[in-house]
């Protein structure tokens, strides 16, 4: 599933090359049809992210409410493109560019209100003005679930995933399975702190990069895809750094990796 770092990028993406000018809404395969001709012809305000939702403001209409779910994917293509193949829900297309949206979890025209039960659901985003430090220590003492778990709760923090929850543990040297309400302020505030600088990295480089680029004698944007991360997916590997073997644990129903020295 993509993390925040992908919705905040698509944001900015689809800021730049919708606007300004109209853009032309269409449902090539007819299921959004009707709410594609409510957006047709108008102009896109702002698209914003706040954790893994995608919210695009055109003027004169409702705002479009995107998730993009498990299997979503929100793609550019050259204006050229004529192809509809691949059940795409929703085309839009700007002056520079169309993006298809295929596969999302929620495609639906909203109202404000219908928005702000949404985000009520979602904790502070690292990634937003909005978000706060405070906000994410004082939602982090109330749960007792592992570290893990808490930081894929869209509640407690938005708009991380499987990669970074597991990585995030791993640079934090805290084993996933300690309860959240047991880590120390000062330990969740760094938390944070991390979230924001790896996120930022996720935006700029379009994907996940956790290595530090020293490790491996290479920026953060040249890291191949073999090592950028340090647990993710590698149970059985040597660690990078102490050389264990990184273990595989199930924490909150999914997959979680760790350092069995590192993180003890
Ligand atoms: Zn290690």
């Amino acid at each position: 599933m993509p993390e925040g770092h992908t919705i905040h990028r698509l944001a900015k993406d689809l800021n730049a090359s919708l606007r300004p000018g109209k853009v032309t809404a269409t449902s090539p395969q007819g299921p959004f049809a009707e709410q594609a001709e409510i957006l047709n012809g108008n102009t896109l305000v702002a698209a914003e992210a706040w954790g893994k939702h995608l919210f695009l403001d055109f003027a004169n209409a409702p705002l479009l409410h995107i998730h993009l779910g498990l299997i979503g994917k929100l793609r550019p293509k050259p204006l050229e493109t004529s192809s509809t193949e691949g059940a795409i829900r929703l085309r839009l297309e700007g002056n520079e560019k169309l993006w298809d949206l295929t596969g999302p979890m929620t495609c639906a025209l909203i109202d404000d209100d219908d928005a702000a039960a949404v985000t009520a659901k979602l904790g502070p985003d690292p990634l937003r003005k909005d978000g706060k430090a405070d906000e994410f220590v004082d939602r982090m003492s109330r749960k007792k679930m592992p570290l893990a778990a808490a930081l894929l709760d869209q509640k407690v923090i938005a708009g991380i995933g499987n990669v970074y929850r597991s990585e995030f543990c791993y640079l934090a040297g805290i084993n996933p399975n300690t309860p959240a309400n047991s880590l120390d302020e000062d330990t969740v505030r760094s938390l944070w702190d991390m979230a924001t600088r790896q996120l930022k990295l996720g935006v700029k480089l379009n994907r996940i990069v956790t290595r530090e680029p020293s490790e491996v004698g290479t920026t953060a944007g040249k890291i191949d895809n073999d090592n950028r991360l340090y647990v993710y997916k590698r149970e059985g590997q040597p660690c990078h750094r102490c050389g264990d073997e990184i273990r595989l644990v199930e924490i909150a129903k999914r997959k979680a990796w760790y350092c069995p020295t590192e993180q003890a």
